[in-house]
């Protein structure tokens, strides 16, 4: 092998699809998110907390939550980043374009925050405590890519 030849490895595709159960809870949330645009999250009968996404026990009162409230679909942004390194999105295979944002999301009346992307139309308009509102995909799978992006709406 000379001193300087270039080795190229092919890696090959390597697909492993999945899939698996989300639960009762998973369930309502992407179901209402496909059928009807809606958040629901769930609120313990305790502390009063409102958790999105839901989930079955709080975890400071170590309580049994079953009841569902529907928030949303606009909040604030509780903190964001504007990415602008490009790679490829694991999501889709493909380059994400670059700017976006990706924040954290108070829903009306949640308690907890949201993850989710934040579409950049303005820079200056994406910041903490701005208005935003959910965009749904037209063609809804039950999947949390069901939801766009967050908008900044004021
Ligand atoms: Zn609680």
């Amino acid at each position: 092998m000379a001193e300087k030849e270039q080795v190229i490895i092919e890696s090959g595709e390597a697909r492993q699809p999945f899939n698996y159960a989300v639960g009762m809870y998973g369930s309502k949330f992407f179901y209402e998110l496909k059928n009807n645009r809606k958040f629901f999250g769930v609120k313990c009968p305790e502390c009063e907390k409102v958790f999105i996404p839901p989930r079955k026990v709080c975890g400071s009162c170590f309580r049994e939550m079953t009841e569902f409230v529907e928030v949303g679909p606009g909040g604030v942004i509780g903190t964001f980043t504007i990415l602008r390194y490009a790679f490829i999105d694991p999501e889709t295979g493909e380059q994400k374009p670059v700017p976006y944002g990706y924040g954290f999301i108070k829903l009306d009346g949640a308690d907890t925050l949201f993850q989710h992307y934040i579409n950049i139309e303005d820079e200056k308009n994406v910041k903490i405590g701005a208005r935003v509102e959910a965009v749904f995909s037209e063609e809804r799978k039950g999947n949390i890519k069901d939801i766009l992006y967050f908008r900044v709406t004021g």
